[in-house]
């Protein structure tokens, strides 16, 4: 068996102990005498399995109880027209633009509202966190939307924006359960799981119960009405059983670790390691403003295209995966998530200063 340190955004790495309770429990979930794939969602066994999820993402995030715990299908992307459909009263939304996710959410929302980009860090693609501590925020917003850490360009917000007393909306798909979060602050969180928590194909979405209305516009789906989701336990018809059993299994896993208190330890350490190495070395550097910098997608270059091409294919030989940026910010892009061990980022560093050495030629000139 030979397993890789795994970089990618996503679909991306897991915990190698919850692989392998999946597969121990694969032909046999608790004397069922069949996987979790195999089991009807109306058995008891599976209500069981997706309840104890429940309670685990509850303990974890320490999520009050007015507020419902969804497991939805459609990924992230679908949660773009659900936020808008679910949350319009008077017509007009209220959007942070800091990366691809939040500009497709936005222009989402525009079919269904007015959307109004309050602000935008795409004039230094979106390398930096824009100052939204008094934003120009319409009163009659219904809410203020923002991606909360940005995949593809590697940046997160540090502090929340003033939101003036609207409803905050949050896409945290990559920084979900990766440090400790106050739910209160927000209307709504969302993630699809593919990033930081599970396989993909599944999207979990906490929701203030004032916010999951049945007063809506008739054209709404009713598979996107939240109320609809909320009033069946997530079981309106068939969920992602596969999906929500695997993260059902993060979530214990995180929980024997010490809980997101100390995955933000490790989190922080293991991104530390990396961006010293950014900040000391002559021939990668960081492509973010230091004070937005994520603990969970680095993206870094060398400045040099053929450089960067050596790079990936060498550390792919060494079995360093998944190291491509997006094609949009070019270079590399390292994703630590909860599951990558503090080795593999150490490991990845000497690879990386080795790597400089032997290439020394490149950067003796500048
Ligand atoms: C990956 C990602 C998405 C899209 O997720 P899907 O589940 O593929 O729709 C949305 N937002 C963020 C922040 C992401 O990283």
């Amino acid at each position: 068996m030979n397993r890789v340190y795994n970089f990618s955004a996503g679909p991306a790495v897991l915990p190698e102990e919850v692989l392998k309770k999946a597969q121990e429990e694969m032909f046999d979930y608790h004397g069922s005498g069949m996987s979790v794939m195999e089991m009807s969602h109306r058995t008891k066994t599976f209500d069981e399995l997706i309840g104890k999820a429940e309670q685990d993402i509850r303990d974890l995030m320490q999520i009050p109880d007015n507020y419902k715990v969804l497991f939805l299908q459609g990924g992230a992307s679908q949660q773009f027209a659900a936020v808008p459909m679910n949350l319009k009263k008077n017509g007009k939304a209220a959007y942070i633009v800091t990366g691809q996710w939040a500009k497709k959410a936005y222009q989402e929302a525009g079919k269904y509202l007015e959307a109004v980009k309050v602000a935008s860090s795409e004039d230094q693609t979106f390398s930096y966190i824009p100052d939204c501590s008094d934003l120009d925020i319409p009163a009659d917003a219904d809410y203020v939307y923002i991606c909360e850490n940005n995949t593809i360009y590697g940046t997160k917000f540090k502090t929340m924006p003033n939101t003036k007393g609207h409803v905050l909306v949050s896409d945290v798909s990559s920084c979900f359960l990766s440090e400790p979060v106050d739910v209160t602050k927000y209307g709504v969180i969302y993630g699809g799981v593919q990033k930081n928590v599970g396989p993909a194909g599944l999207v979990i979405s906490i929701i203030r119960e004032d916010l999951i209305r049945d007063d809506l516009e008739s054209y709404v789906p009713t598979m996107l009405k939240w109320k609809t989701q909320a009033d069946n336990g997530s079981l309106y018809n068939t969920p992602n059983c596969w999906a929500i059993y695997i993260c059902g299994l993060v979530f214990e896993w995180l929980k024997a670790q010490g809980g997101l208190t100390e995955m933000k330890k490790r989190n922080e350490e293991k991104a530390a390691i990396l961006y010293d190495f950014l900040d000391s070395s002559k021939m990668f550097k960081g492509t973010v403003r230091r004070e937005d910098r994520s603990l969970m997608n680095v993206p870094f270059v060398t400045g040099d295209d053929d450089l960067n091409a050596a790079f990936i294919k060498e550390a792919t030989a060494q079995g360093f995966v998944s190291l491509k940026g997006h094609r949009t910010v070019g270079g590399m892009r390292a994703s630590i998530y909860n599951a990558m061990p503090i080795e593999g980022v150490k490991k990845l560093v000497s690879f990386m200063e080795k790597f400089e050495k032997e290439h020394a030629k490149y950067t003796k000139n500048r």
